[in-house]
């Protein structure tokens, strides 16, 4: 069965199947799924209200028990936050964590950041090599003083009026500090949602609109700090890019393509 073929995806323990269409490209986001209703404690349910909650909740309790601890996931110091998600850019975060104490050790406000000298910052930033970074952190710090008042700011047209930030960073700046529902998307999320929805791409996450889109439609009400991060680390623990483990995947009795990925999502 090809991709864009309807396929009923069996769900849970077996109580029940749910017809569950894959994503498959241009419109498929609001067509997906087939509206049947469904009688669950005494409610009538459709089955994209019921799947969804069900993937929601189990990426959450999954986070809650195996979510990576990071210094910047203790915080909502918007600055930190901001800094920890330039670091991470294409870096392991195990390898971003100790450069990123030694850039809030000594850069601790937007002003200290704006003084800084390249050479200073790229001497910090060596173990994680791209240099140019140096740049994008320093750049950073001088338009958050000059423009903001060393303040992160709280929109996303401002944040992503400042030069060095894009829809993910500011997305994790308004999600992560200021509490706001906004979705997450990398490229480990757009694995996630290709593999387990069948959604179809060819483009970077950060290019993709209807995969914003989709994951904006997935977003739950509450919990979402806890459900972005959950999907984040699942990216990077269970459903890898390759040798993903479905045996320990939370969501695998939704997969379309659990234990039988022989083909890689588009990264
Ligand atoms: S079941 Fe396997 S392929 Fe599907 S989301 Fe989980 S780890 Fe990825």
């Amino acid at each position: 069965m090809g991709i864009g073929e309807d396929q009923t995806i069996s769900f849970g323990n077996g109580e029940a199947e749910w017809g569950l269409k894959r994503y498959s490209g241009a419109g498929a986001t609001q067509t997906a799924m087939t509206k049947a209703n469904l009688l669950e404690d005494g409610l009538m349910l459709t089955h994209e209200v019921a799947i969804k909650a069900r993937f929601q909740s189990s990426i959450i309790s999954w986070y809650l028990i195996n979510g990576r601890a990071y210094p910047w996931r203790q915080t909502t110091d918007a600055y930190k936050i901001l800094i920890a998600e330039i670091l991470l850019r294409l870096t392991g975060a195990w390898k971003a964590q100790s450069v990123y104490e030694r850039i809030i050790g000594k850069y601790g406000t937007p002003e200290l950041l704006a003084s800084a000298s390249v050479h200073e910052i790229t001497d910090i930033l060596r173990p994680l090599g791209l240099w140019n970074r140096s740049n994008t952190l320093i750049n950073i710090g001088k338009q958050l003083s000059s423009t903001f008042g060393g303040s992160v700011p709280r929109t996303y047209s401002e944040l992503v009026g400042i030069k060095g930030i894009g829809q993910y960073t500011a997305n994790a700046i308004l999600c992560l500090a200021y509490k706001e529902r906004v979705p997450m998307v990398d490229m480990s999320v757009s694995r996630i949602f290709q593999r387990c929805l069948g959604f179809t791409t060819n483009k970077p996450a950060y290019a993709d609109k209807e995969l914003w889109s989709l994951a904006l439609d997935w977003l739950p009400e509450t919990n979402y700090r806890e459900y972005n991060l959950g999907l984040l680390d699942l990216g990077a623990l269970v459903c890898k890019y390759i040798r993903q483990s479905c045996v320990d995947c939370p969501v695998a009795s939704c997969c379309q393509s659990r234990y039988r990925v022989t083909t890689h999502a588009k990264e």
